[in-house]
């Protein structure tokens, strides 16, 4: 056991507002290694701040999703999500792992295609899709996910120059009893829109309608509006079924599940209280289960779920900078990692853990990034025990959204690792130069030079 530490006496002020029934302390032991590795080592090694992944946990969290739905439903296929995190090696797991690849961007789409994906195995949503993206995506039979009817219109046109016939589906928005409904993308369900849309690709006669699909927010913390979802394309599907004599290939749900982040203001951990992919399984393969599909006929269950998987396997190291305390005395840190690399600090009180041995006097911190803005908070109250210039800081579940968000606002964006399944790390994304940057810009000739 190593020798306990020496600290010296404090006189501390009271700070409201802050303790729980669990009481003040929020960290008990430090987070000293991540899947076998230092944190010391891998800053040394890496610089600090540094993104690391986890490619173990990464693993084994889609089995897990992947098990909580194929228990319960004969026909599942999982999408990645690529806005959640598109650095090629992060995606190449889920690839492995059996994924398809769901983008929203020509850009996006092209990430998918340059990581190998079999252009039939990509979904292309998003409302901005470019007709030369269109085009592209129609001669590889990639699943089009229609968002208005501009849209639908562009891929018609195209049709007059093809012989593809193009493989789409509509998105349907809806009341699932969560406000604000997300009614921006897609065809309303219950003023009509929704079957408008259907009756013009159905009679179009020049479209292979093969699916539904929704994606009804995110950081869904309720279960019960999938199952909502479900019911509302399946009744749709049945009709089309009734109408048509044309059954659908699949039911896209989305994604949208919530990670294990907890959300600020919230009162207990999202860890004990966030649904898990069981709930949100059961909710959903309970409606497919029980409408009224023709047992030979029903359709493949898409997941397009981004946070929930990529959420936990992701950590970000940063180091303290300083300490002082503001005008009322309010203990301040300082680290190296600001809201440019932690975009997801404006809604997640995300878990901070210290990476060295620390004694069990803590104190009401809030902690700041170095950026010269006064937004870049990344923790407005936690108790944190007393760190020291240089010391290191592991910031927990931010996996998802930070490597596409992050900005480059007065510096550069720092290395990103994985970690793989036999502990050895690997650079996925190299750390930022000044050429990075400065080689995209140009001066004009007339301003090359100033005398000061
Ligand atoms: C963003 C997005 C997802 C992934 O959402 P998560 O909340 O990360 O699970 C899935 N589908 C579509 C259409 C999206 O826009």
């Amino acid at each position: 056991m190593d020798k306990l530490r020496y600290e010296r006496p404090v006189i501390k002020k009271l700070e409201t507002g802050m303790p729980n029934k669990f009481g003040l302390r929020t960290e008990y032991a430090p987070l000293t290694h991540i899947d076998g590795n230092a944190v010391k080592d891998l800053v040394k090694e890496y610089g600090s701040p540094l993104y690391v992944i986890s490619e173990t946990t990464m693993r084994s969290t889609i089995k897990k999703a992947k098990k909580a739905f194929t228990t319960r439903y004969p026909k599942v296929q999982f999408a990645w999500s690529y806005k959640t995190n598109y650095l090629k090696a992060v995606c190449n797991v889920f690839h492995q792992e059996g994924s398809w690849a769901e983008v929203v961007s020509g850009f996006e789409y092209d990430k998918a295609l340059g990581n190998g994906v079999d252009g039939k195995k990509i979904i292309f949503n998003g409302p901005d899709k470019s007709e030369a993206d269109l085009r592209k995506a129609i001669n590889n039979d990639s699943l089009i996910h229609i968002d208005h009817l501009d849209e639908l219109y562009t891929i018609l046109e195209i049709t007059e120059t093809t012989d593809k016939r193009p493989k789409v589906a509509i998105r349907v928005n809806m009341d699932t009893g969560i406000y604000p409904i997300w009614d921006r993308f897609g065809f309303n369900y219950e003023n009509g829109q929704a079957w408008d849309a259907l009756n013009k690709i159905m009679r179009s006669g020049k479209l292979d309608l093969v699916g539904l699909h929704c994606h009804i927010g995110t950081f869904m913390l309720a279960a019960s509006a999938y199952a909502i979802a479900a019911g509302k394309l399946a009744d749709l599907a049945i009709g089309i079924e009734q109408k048509y004599n044309h059954s659908i290939k699949y039911i896209d749900l989305g994604g949208g599940f919530a990670s294990k982040n907890t959300l600020r203001g919230a009162y207990l951990p999202g860890s004990d209280t966030n649904p898990s992919f069981d709930d949100f399984a059961e909710a959903i393969t309970t409606t497919l289960l029980n409408s009224n599909f023709k047992n030979n006929e029903l359709p493949t269950l898409i997941l397009e779920t981004g946070r929930a998987l990529i959420d936990d396997a992701g950590y970000l190291i940063g180091s303290v900078i300083a300490n002082k305390r503001t005008s009322t005395g309010k203990r301040t840190t300082i680290i190296d990692v600001g809201v440019n690399l932690l975009f997801t600090a404006f809604w997640y009180e995300h878990k901070m853990t210290p990476a060295q041995p620390f004694t069990h006097y803590t104190e009401t911190t809030q902690v700041f990034g170095p950026l010269c803005m006064n937004i870049d908070v990344i923790r407005e109250n936690i108790d944190l025990p007393l760190l020291n210039k240089g010391d290191q800081v592991v910031i927990s579940t931010i996996g998802a959204y930070n490597m596409t968000q992050w900005m480059q606002f007065i510096t550069l964006r720092p290395n990103v690792v994985m970690i793989d399944t036999n502990e050895k790390v690997h650079l996925i994304r190299e750390n930022e130069k000044m050429e990075t940057i400065s080689d995209l810009e140009k001066m004009p000739e007339h301003l090359k030079n100033f005398e000061l």
